[in-house]
């Protein structure tokens, strides 16, 4: 038998995306003064990531390479992935490895409650790669995750952002049996733009989504994020906000896309940061009780304090 060494194939097993192999390249922009980040290595930075590793671990803040880790990690705020470190999705925005995802590892719960107590976290954000692979697309794993930080420390409140669930009945439901305390799922995007930056992915599914976990258990807060900088426009994330307001979303983050590759999707501008104050302004006008909007905004970042911001909100509201 003659083996054909294939380079392209062998190219795109060691790709982190190799559905973006043949995409073509765009020009990324320079970033502007104000996207400023600190840089990692503090001895907190080491202490987080040795609690990552030794307990097997996949964090966002790595496998998305957030600009924020540095900050982050020195305050021990890592924000854990379970179910791999693989995608079955192939957002253009996103840095996280695509492809084949493995099988489930029945110790992660354990090991994300371990590593939250050790990390002396009073909240924390447990996100997901997307596992369409999966039945029921992860929830019975987010539960379980759920269940073994509220055992370990029953202190921490616990922040879930979790893919969309398309296609997969029951699986909010059951994720809403063992509730979180916010329940964060991102629209990304506006819906002109999804078939460009989430195509395997359905704007009004995500919403729904949304809408369902607020019915099911009106008391966890729920929580929603875009990006901005891929080109769309003011008036279309006025849309998305209303759309969010009706379907109960009481958090909202926007942040600044940053381009991770030359064959992500094109990252159009950068948005000053009076914009960002300018977005946040109206969408408390429409009614969010809380909203976080900057450049280097993203889902998790300084989640803790926006939590204990966003209780007090409520409790204002309520009185
Ligand atoms: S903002 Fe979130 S994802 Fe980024 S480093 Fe901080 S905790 Fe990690």
């Amino acid at each position: 038998m003659t083996t054909v060494f294939d380079q392209a194939a062998a190219e795109r097993r060691t790709l982190r995306h190799p559905e973006k192999a043949h995409r073509p390249e765009s020009a990324v922009l320079r970033k502007p003064d104000w996207i400023r980040v600190k840089a990692p290595g503090s001895p907190v930075y080491g202490e987080t990531k040795a609690i990552v590793r030794t307990n097997n671990l996949h964090t966002v803040c790595e496998e998305a390479g957030c600009p924020n880790i540095g900050e982050c990690w020195s305050q021990h705020h890592a924000t854990m992935m379970i179910m791999g470190d693989t995608c079955t999705r192939a957002c253009a925005f996103c840095n996280v490895k695509t492809g084949l995802p493995q099988a489930l590892d029945a110790l992660e719960p354990a090991n994300v409650a371990k590593a939250v107590a050790e990390l002396g976290l009073k909240h924390v954000v447990v996100t997901s790669v997307d596992r369409d692979d999966l039945a029921d697309g992860g929830a019975g794993h987010f539960s379980a995750t759920i269940l073994a930080i509220r055992e370990a420390s029953p202190g921490t409140t616990i922040e879930v952002l979790t893919p969309d669930f398309l296609r997969k009945m029951g699986a909010i439901e059951r994720l809403m049996q063992t509730p979180p305390d916010v329940f964060n799922h991102n629209l990304e995007t506006v819906p002109r733009l999804y078939l460009k930056v989430r195509p395997g992915a359905r704007y009004f599914a995500s919403l729904r989504l949304l809408e369902r976990a607020k019915e099911l258990t009106p008391k966890v807060f729920t929580k929603s994020g875009l990006m901005v900088g891929l080109g769309e426009s003011r008036d279309e994330i006025m849309q998305v906000m209303d759309d969010l307001r009706t379907a109960g979303v009481d958090f909202l983050t926007i942040g600044q896309y940053l381009q991770p590759t030359r064959r992500h999707a094109s990252l159009e501008r950068y948005w000053t940061p009076e914009e960002f104050q300018g977005l946040e302004a109206i969408a408390r006008a429409k009614g969010f009780l809380m909203v976080s909007a900057s450049p280097l905004t993203r889902s998790s970042y300084h989640a803790d304090a926006d939590f204990a911001r966003l209780r007090a909100a409520q409790a204002a509201r309520q009185n």
